[in-house]
């Protein structure tokens, strides 16, 4: 059995409860971990507060030096990793390796910058001529980082290595369906040199674990992932504390695609930008928004790519989309194509479960393009969290923005378009901490992520996220 990490040790829980873990694919028991409760939480929390004083006050250098091996041990056992996140989230082989490289190098990315001075503060000439003015940068303390299952390692990184990095330490709780990889990389780490008490993983319950870890005043800040009514409840229970917050929350992204577009090339984004991760990513095409003129183009291209992606294991290394993560997930998106065909939605692809063989076993459901859905129906008003994709014909790019802009959700936004006018008002005017335009919607490490409305507020990735791990700390020196 797996067992968590608290204070460098493996453990399982006080009470000796276990969570089975099993594999989307096939409904079979992968392993079993500690079901924490709130007092296996509070050894954790305490773990990181004791760690806190050394981590933070070593040089930096020798911070990042630690962090850099810590990187490297996982990167030296990446296929374990691979299956492990594979096996509990049902993604392709060839995506979780991916995954998992992607956190080493995130463990690397902010190892490096805090090496090469992005901790630095700033001086401030004081209007006495005899006083000096600072900004100093410091980590905040023990940071509460609370992770979906959707990515679970990339989500994890997000949060862990700019606050490791700046010297904060780690309470971090995994989805309960996603504990096993989570769990491998944190003792990965340990084996490369990590302190003990500076990362600790507890599984369990969210509304157990998560909240302890939310309301214990030892933890300073909460990076969250994850629904918006969580995050709604993490903001409020964090409130009492008043502890800093970054909420990376649900999305339902839209892409507009402009009668002058390449088609060839909105086609293949789109369907990239929906169906990867059978679906499930917060940013994800979720809603089209296709000029009249072009739209029945672009929905026989999109419908194509669709039904030509091969469903199967993530164990089949030609399988290009898994099965849902769960049968919930599975029936909350028949439950909203239902809906849209109800109100009379066409569908153009997919719209069923594959039958046959392994298909029985797992989460599976075909790549879905619907048409035609009016306004109010569940795919335009809810997130859509799986492989279904609306496609809604407008006359022209100012009711694109007005339809893309009437949603709660404020993550991505994408535009294709070969008139820089066009994509000029896409990024003045969309309502989202996002926008590609004519480019495959994915989140690059470099530039700051978070959405706006009720997709939440704080930024990952970039130099920016450095600014949500610390606190500024104004000094004035009197030189005379
Ligand atoms: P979720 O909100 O159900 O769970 C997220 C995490 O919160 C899990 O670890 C869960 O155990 C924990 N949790 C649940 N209740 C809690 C409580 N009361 N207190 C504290 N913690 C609690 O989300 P999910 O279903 O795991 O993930 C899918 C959602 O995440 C989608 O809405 C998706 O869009 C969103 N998401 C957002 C981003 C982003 O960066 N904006 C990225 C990925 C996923």
């Amino acid at each position: 059995m797996a067992q968590m990490i608290i204070n460098g040790e493996r453990v399982g829980a006080a009470s000796g409860a276990t969570m089975e873990v099993r594999n989307p694919a096939t409904g079979e028991l992968v392993d079993s971990v500690p079901r924490a409760d709130a007092q296996d939480t509070r050894r954790a929390i305490e773990a990181a507060a004791a760690a806190f004083p050394a981590w933070s006050k070593m040089l930096p250098t020798k911070r990042s030096d630690i962090l850099m091996h810590a990187a490297h041990c996982v990167k030296e056992h990446l296929d374990d990793v691979a299956q492990l996140l594979t096996s509990e989230q049902g993604k392709p082989i060839r995506d979780s390796r991916i995954e998992a490289t992607r956190f080493a190098e995130n463990i690397e990315i902010y190892a490096g910058l805090i090496k090469g001075g992005a901790l630095a503060g700033k001086h401030m000439p004081l209007p006495s001529q005899n006083a000096t003015g600072l900004v100093v940068r410091r980590p905040i303390g023990v940071i509460g980082a609370i992770i979906p299952w959707n990515f679970p390692l990339t989500l994890l990184a997000n949060k862990i290595a700019p606050a490791l990095a700046v010297g904060n330490t780690v309470v971090a709780k995994p989805a309960s369906t996603t504990p096993l990889s989570t769990l491998k990389l944190a003792e990965l780490m340990l084996e490369g040199g990590l302190p003990p008490g500076v990362l600790n993983i507890v599984t369990g319950p969210g509304a157990v674990v998560g909240d302890e870890i939310i309301r214990h005043p030892l933890v300073r800040k909460i990076g969250f992932t994850g629904e918006t009514g969580t995050g709604k409840q993490v903001a409020k229970a964090a409130a009492d504390e008043l502890k800093h917050v970054t909420l990376e929350l649900g999305g339902s992204d839209a892409a507009i695609v402009c009668a002058d577009a390449d088609l060839d090339l909105a086609a293949k984004n789109i369907a990239i930008g929906r169906f990867f991760n059978a679906g499930q990513a917060c940013l994800a095409i979720k809603r089209v928004f296709v000029e009249d003129r072009v739209a029945d183009q672009l929905i026989e291209r999109v419908a194509a790519r669709a039904k030509r992606l091969k469903l199967g294991s993530g164990t089949d290394a030609n399988a290009q989309m898994g099965p849902l993560h769960t049968e919930k997930q599975r029936a909350e998106i028949e439950s909203q194509l239902a809906d849209a065909v109800a109100r009379g939605g066409k569908v153009v692809a997919g719209g069923e479960r594959p039958h046959g063989g392994e298909f029985e076993r797992g989460f599976y459901f075909e790549p879905t393009v619907v048409i035609d859905v009016p306004d109010g129906a569940r795919v335009w008003t809810e997130e859509t969290f799986g492989p279904l994709l609306p496609i809604m014909r407008v006359r022209d790019l100012d009711e694109a923005l007005d339809k893309a802009n009437s949603s709660e959700f404020g993550l991505g936004s994408s535009i294709f378009t070969r008139d820089m006018g066009k994509a000029q008002r896409a990024i003045d005017e969309l309502e989202a901490g996002y926008t590609w335009v004519n480019a495959v919607q994915i989140a690059h490490d470099e530039l700051p992520f978070g959405g706006t409305k009720h997709s939440g507020y704080g930024k990952e990735h970039g130099t920016e996220v450095l600014d949500y791990y610390t606190e500024s700390k104004s000094v004035v020196v009197a030189t005379a």
